[in-house]
């Protein structure tokens, strides 16, 4: 009886590692095959200027419109496609995506300002991104590219490092994101000379009730400043850290507070609107 009832549990749990196994690898086909289907999709969401609440930037975001589940966000399929390493794949998605809407907004006689993308850390160690952006023919000043502290304490940092440079030279601007979690360190700040800091939405959301958060992101949009660094401000999600915000100084707000990550049509609509308004 104990025998049969050992069988029966290693039966349970073999049935229940297949069905693991079957629904990562799904997932994991399905990546792969949403790529060929082209269902990645990219989203915009605003950041505005926190004195004038001009637009003033804008964060591609990639999206996965999944024949089954709908829209995703990254949470559920960026692990996967790392591990797969298609994680550059869909950021040459993302920014080719981005050059081809940019077009669509200047043949509507929109202004949009630069656009940030995020790009992994394996697209920044790849020895043949300079030369795949150099056919993409960006205009200087028109992309930006936000990349995370960790990037720099990799191994292969030396690619990265010429990668960066280069990158540089074709008039990308770089941008720090998520400072404040990780490994942060001033010492990437001075050596990276970002255009842009963002500041992490973990540090940002606690500053109405918590004085050391509010302190420490007081401290980074000096030092930002001090260093000729633009500061934004990630995860705005109400109007009371907006105000707060800008009265500690920080350049550029962006969160549900304004709006969320759109969808081209919804952000076209929603940039008009703003155009319109600042032109009023
Ligand atoms: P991130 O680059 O830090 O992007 C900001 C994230 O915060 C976005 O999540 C955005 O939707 C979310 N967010 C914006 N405002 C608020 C707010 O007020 N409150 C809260 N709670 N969240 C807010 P999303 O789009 O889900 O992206 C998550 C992460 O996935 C990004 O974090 C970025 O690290 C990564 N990611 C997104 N698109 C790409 C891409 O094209 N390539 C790569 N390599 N990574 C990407
Ligand atoms: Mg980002
Ligand atoms: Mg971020
Ligand atoms: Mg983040």
């Amino acid at each position: 009886r104990a025998k049969a009832m050992g069988r029966n549990r290693y039966e349970f749990f073999t049935q229940n590692l297949q069905a693991e196994i079957i629904s990562h690898k799904r997932t994991a086909d399905e990546v792969l095959a949403g790529i060929d289907n082209d269902e990645f999709v990219t989203w915009y969401q605003p950041q505005f200027n926190a004195q004038t609440n001009e637009l003033t930037g804008v964060e591609a975001l990639v999206r996965w419109r999944h024949p089954h589940f709908g829209i995703l966000a990254p949470d559920r399929f960026l692990k996967i496609a790392e591990d797969l390493n298609v994680a550059a794949t869909l950021d040459h998605i993302v920014l080719q995506t981005v050059l081809k809407d940019k077009m669509r907004w200047t043949a509507m006689g929109l202004q949009v300002p630069k656009v940030s993308v995020n790009v992994s850390s394996r697209r920044l160690h790849d020895e043949g991104l300079v030369g795949t952006l150099r056919s993409l023919s960006i205009r200087p000043g028109e992309i930006s590219f936000e990349l995370v502290e960790s990037i720099f304490l990799d191994e292969h940092e030396d690619i990265a490092a010429t990668n960066l440079d280069q990158i540089k030279a074709l008039g990308i601007d770089i941008e720090i994101d998520d400072f404040g979690t990780g490994h942060t360190s001033i010492v990437s700040l001075l050596k990276l000379k970002p255009k842009r800091l963002k500041i992490d939405r973990q540090l940002v959301m606690p500053i109405l009730n918590s004085p050391q958060e509010r302190a420490l992101v007081r401290s980074i949009i000096d030092i930002a400043r001090s260093l000729g660094v633009e500061t934004v401000a990630e995860g705005v999600e109400t109007m009371q850290h907006a105000a707060l915000l800008r009265d500690l100084g920080c350049d550029l707000l962006q969160g549900y507070a304004f709006a969320r990550p759109l969808g081209f049509e919804d952000f076209t609509q929603m940039a008009l609107a703003n155009w319109a308004r600042a032109a009023a």
